[in-house]
């Protein structure tokens, strides 16, 4: 990879340091944003001892004023970022009737908005360099559904359909915006899914032509791959990276 700015959001945990992990070692210089300015800054911290460029800045994505901000500071310290993966998420379990509109609105806020507003503060300088490279981070669920999470599968399904809507205004900029939905992935994330009692992963892991769990570097493989100078002819795809199921 060229020299490129990547932000990456969530990146404090799981498949977002991941993949700030794998971005910085294709040679990225990556700003790790996460509601957890200690994680957001180990993990770039940690980047830098094993040869890396990279920020670590605590941003909450449902604030606007703090992406805005966030943004204009990776510019001044990295320089102005043209790649973007919207990877903060949320999930709160329990049944549909018990949703109170509260859990409801911050399942939405983190999960599909937090991405509206990463995207739009990110792209006129995507569309100023004439290239740039989205990727959001769904879920497999988008497919399958997913009992108790009302929420989180609707925030999710919106993030697919912000995804197409992008591809199509932007494509003409040199912008590519695709979305990865991953499956099962051993992350803090699914380890309290399953102590919730949601996910019986020994059965998820039996339907999985794979035979395993997903690794958080398995959603970073296909990342990088997708903000690639390659990967310039796709856009607006689902990029499925969950061991074969048939979700
Ligand atoms: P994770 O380990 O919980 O990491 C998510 C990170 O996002 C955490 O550091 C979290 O901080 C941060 N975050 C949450 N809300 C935020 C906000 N408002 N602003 C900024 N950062 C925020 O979860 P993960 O499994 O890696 O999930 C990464 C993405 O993959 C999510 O979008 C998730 O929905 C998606 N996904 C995961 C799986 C899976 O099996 N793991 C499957 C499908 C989709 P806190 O710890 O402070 O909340």
């Amino acid at each position: 990879m060229s020299t490129r700015v990547a932000v990456v959001t969530g990146g404090g945990s799981g498949i977002g340091e991941a993949i700030s992990r794998r971005l910085a070692a294709d040679g990225a210089l990556v700003a790790v944003l996460d509601r957890d300015g200690d994680a957001a800054t180990a993990a770039a911290a940690s980047i830098e001892e094993d040869g890396g460029k990279s920020v670590g800045l605590a941003v909450d994505v449902t604030d606007r004023a703090a992406v805005d901000a966030a943004l204009g500071e990776v510019g001044a310290r990295l320089g102005r970022p043209t790649i973007l993966v919207n990877n903060a998420g949320v999930s709160v379990v329990g049944p549909f009737l018990e949703v109170t509109l509260e859990t409801w609105n911050r399942m939405l806020a983190v999960n599909l908005t937090g991405t509206f507003h990463c995207c739009q503060a990110a792209l006129p300088g995507m569309v100023e360099e004439g290239w740039g490279r989205i990727v959001n981070i769904s879920s497999s669920s988008i497919h399958s559904g997913s009992a108790g999470m009302s929420g989180y599968v609707a925030a999710k399904s919106g993030v697919v359909g912000l995804t197409k809507v992008l591809a199509l205004e932007f494509s003409r900029y040199g912008v590519t915006v695709n979305t990865i939905p991953p499956g099962f992935i051993d992350t803090p994330m699914l380890r309290q899914t399953v102590e919730q009692g949601y996910v019986d992963l020994a059965a998820q892991t039996a339907k999985t032509p794979v035979g395993r769990v997903g690794r958080p570097e398995d959603i970073a493989a296909a990342t990088a791959f997708l903000v690639s100078e390659e990967a310039g002819y796709i856009t607006g795809q689902i990029l499925g990276v969950n061991g074969g199921r048939n979700t």
